[in-house]
């Protein structure tokens, strides 16, 4: 009898405990959530002033000399339709070519960084030209938009790249944008495009998006898109030569903190 009664009290302090316990747990968790959050602030800023976070030190790497023919060096080394380059280094590991184009696809930029085994990335329906000046069937990767491969190493992601409201990039001719991790960042070059469905889908660390209108969307509307995208940087491409102005730097930056300048006017 005593125990029967010993034993219920004894069975509500154990959920009691329990309950008191789980609390405490919880407690501990949200207060090392907290905790943990504040080190890695605390983290990343230290590294950021000490020199860089993984972001910054990529963005150190990637050059644009214009238009967007850029470059990135990372273990390797890394361009994206080169255009107008000013040397000829023949250092190129990776040649990714977004769309036909004259001022993405140069086969005369081509043979300043061209070795015997770059590796060329290119839309599917591109195959032929880069066939045509010479590249071999191995040393092709051609991509159909929303696919995903790993190239020497990077992991890659298409994104389709199209007008929706201009003739010049038809959705049908297959070509691309892409997203590159380098480093661990995901860094998206968008091609020649409007602001897609399927730009609007890009998880990126930094956005390259083109802004001089006319071919593409306009600074405002790489703006709205790169505000949709909130990458940690955003670097706008495609302007202030062949098309678009100097000046639409500032009205895509207008209102962003997190715009980087690349192309240097009058450098080249
Ligand atoms: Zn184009």
């Amino acid at each position: 009898m005593n125990k029967k009664i010993t034993a219920a009290p004894a069975a509500l302090l154990a959920v009691l405990l329990f309950i008191l316990a789980a609390c405490t747990a919880d407690t501990n968790h949200n207060g090392g959530t907290t905790m943990n959050t504040a080190k890695d602030t605390t983290a990343e800023a230290v590294s950021e002033n000490a020199a860089a976070s993984p972001v910054d030190a990529l963005l150190d790497r990637i050059t644009v000399n214009e238009q967007s023919s850029i470059r990135i060096a990372a273990d390797k080394i890394i361009y994206i339709d080169p255009f107008r380059l000013p040397d000829a280094p023949h250092d190129a590991d990776l040649i990714f070519i977004t769309h036909a184009h004259y001022d993405h696809f140069s086969p005369e930029d081509i043979e300043k960084i061209r070795r015997d085994d770059t590796v060329f990335v290119v839309p599917e329906s591109m195959t032929a030209d880069v066939k045509k000046i010479g590249v071999e069937d191995a040393d092709i990767v051609a991509l159909a938009p929303g696919s995903s491969a790993e190239i020497l190493g990077f992991p890659v992601e298409t994104v389709a790249a199209y007008n929706t409201n201009k003739q010049f990039h038809p959705k049908k001719n297959g070509w691309l944008g892409y997203i590159l991790t380098v480093d661990s960042a995901r860094v998206y070059i968008a091609g020649d495009t409007d602001d897609t469905e399927e730009a609007r889908a890009v998880k990126c660390d930094i956005a390259m998006l083109p802004i001089g209108g006319t071919y593409t969307m306009t600074a405002e509307e790489a703006r709205e898109l790169a505000k949709a995208l909130a990458p940690k940087a955003a670097i706008p491409t495609h302007y202030g030569t062949v098309v678009g102005k100097e000046a639409d730097y500032d009205v895509f930056a207008d209102s962003m903190a997190n715009v980087v300048k690349k192309i240097q006017f009058g450098k080249y």
